[in-house]
């Protein structure tokens, strides 16, 4: 790292005792920003980094709710509003039980620098609660979110800040949450929530927007090898609205997607995941990979291990952070793999990282390769703020400019700081300067 950035990465870590994922992040950010700061002494002196390190604020509240039986319990709710130096903070809600200040603050830090990328005008943040959704009944999610929602909603608003969902949160946690929020404020206000259905302000695509996104990415990469998602054999992590259309996009295009998983286990299908079961099994019925197995003939269900020691050429990591470390990584590259790209925020370690690199494979980082889902998001914003909405075909197209947009920028952007093809270099500079140059122009806020 830069001699000149190691001491703010230093005092960082030391103002955020025990937060290490989101320590981690902003080291791999650090990491290759020196050429940035040769080129531009100014963002030294107005210490630009220093800022963008601090959130602009941070909510943490008391989220108390009543289960079916009666019983009270109290979660706690965060929402970090890191950086509006582009526009109103826009990031995901992630309800997990691993939920704590330094994961939201990793996977805010991250958006400040994805939603940059997807050159709309959004600036960053995230939230969530350490709420586990699993095994609740519908009641029971929706007094959560209506208690949720009880805080947050005099904190949010179309210009202020706009969340969405991230792990644990979809469709039907969005629309307990607006619902919410309308019936507090009295508005309709389409605006401040994305991931809404279709018939009360959504946008089509938004569902399979990060999934497909990632795919678009990846297939960029390939391109630039001549090699396209045909024929590839792929293994996808996670099974959740991530992974399942990654998934479906990588199908559609000629590859053959012979292995996903979820916190339990994996499942290995040679002849290609059915995506129509699969989502009938995670997205209607809120199954597990065991009921796939069990109706999908010549599928089999592996309890527990790694879905990195499925054989494959392209890998998708879809599911969470470090999730695939420097020897899943070791095992994938002498398996035969040629390219990664991270449907999930951080899912590969530093040390994964490293391995990819070394080895040659092509590396999509997550605030590039998963970007399409928050760019949709944007279009949505789009289409409410003109009482419009758009058909399939015309907001997939917007997606897919997007994605080949973001792609030539890492790429353009690692050329000219002499480091091509690395794609984490292009990512990390290509967001940083039009936040720092924005930034500057605001003055001292
Ligand atoms: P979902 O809740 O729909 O699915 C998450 C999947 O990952 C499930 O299969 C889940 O398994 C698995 N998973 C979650 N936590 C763990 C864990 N600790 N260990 C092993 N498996 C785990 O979430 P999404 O698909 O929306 O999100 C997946 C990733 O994509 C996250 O990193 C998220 O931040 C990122 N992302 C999501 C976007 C979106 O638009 N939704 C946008 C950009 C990034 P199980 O069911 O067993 O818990």
């Amino acid at each position: 790292m830069d001699s000149r950035l190691e001491a703010v990465r230093d005092t960082v870590l030391a103002r955020n005792p025990g937060e290490k994922e989101f320590h981690q992040a902003v080291i791999e950010v650090f990491e290759s920003l020196g050429p940035v700061h040769d080129r531009h002494p100014e963002f030294l002196e107005g210490a630009v980094l220093e800022r963008l390190c601090e959130p602009e604020r941070q909510i943490i509240f008391r989220v108390p709710w009543t289960d079916d039986a009666g019983r009270v319990h109290v979660n706690r709710g965060f929402r970090v509003e890191f950086n509006s130096a582009l526009g109103p903070y826009k990031g995901g809600l992630r309800f997990h039980p691993s939920v704590y200040l330094g994961i939201v603050k990793f996977l805010g830090f991250e958006q400040i620098f994805k939603n940059a990328l997807t050159g709309m005008p959004i600036g960053g943040g995230k939230g969530g609660s350490d709420f586990d959704p699993r095994g609740r009944s519908d009641a029971e999610i929706m007094r959560f979110c209506q208690s949720f929602m009880t805080e947050l909603y005099r904190h949010i608003g179309e210009y202020t800040d706009v969340p969405a969902g991230d792990i644990g949160v979809g469709g039907r946690e969005i629309g307990y949450l607006f619902g919410q929020y309308k019936r507090i404020t009295n508005r309709y206000e389409s605006g401040v929530l994305t991931g809404k259905g279709i018939s009360w302000g959504g946008s089509l695509v938004r569902p399979e927007a990060t999934g497909y996104g990632t795919v678009i990415f990846a297939q960029e990469m390939l391109k630039t090898r001549g090699q396209s998602f045909d024929g590839q054999r792929v293994v996808v992590s996670g099974s959740g609205n991530v992974a399942i259309h990654a998934i479906a996009k990588a199908q559609s295009l000629g590859a053959t997607v012979v292995a996903c998983s979820d916190s339990a286990g994996y499942i290995v299908d040679e002849a290609g995941i059915d995506v129509a079961l699969l989502s009938q099994v995670k997205e209607v019925e809120r199954g597990r990979l065991t009921d796939y197995a069990a109706r999908r003939p010549g599928s089999n269900h592996v309890v527990g291990g790694s879905v990195w020691d499925v054989t494959g050429t392209v890998a998708l990591p879809c599911a969470t952070q470090n999730e695939l470390d420097g020897d899943a990584a070791a095992k994938l590259v002498s398996n035969g793999l040629i390219a990664v790209a991270e449907g999930a925020n951080m899912p590969s370690t530093r040390s994964a990282v490293s391995v990819f690199q070394e080895a040659g494979i092509l590396f999509g980082p997550g605030k590039a390769a998963n970007a399409g889902g928050v760019a949709t998001s944007a279009l949505e914003m789009q289409q409410n703020a003109s009482r419009d909405s758009w058909s399939f075909e015309h907001t997939e197209q917007r997606l897919t400019e997007i994605m080949v947009g973001i792609h030539d920028r890492c790429a353009a952007t690692a050329d000219e700081y002499g480091a091509p093809g690395n794609y984490v270099v292009g990512a990390n500079i290509g967001g940083f300067v039009k936040v720092a140059d924005a930034m500057l122009a605001q003055g001292l806020i």
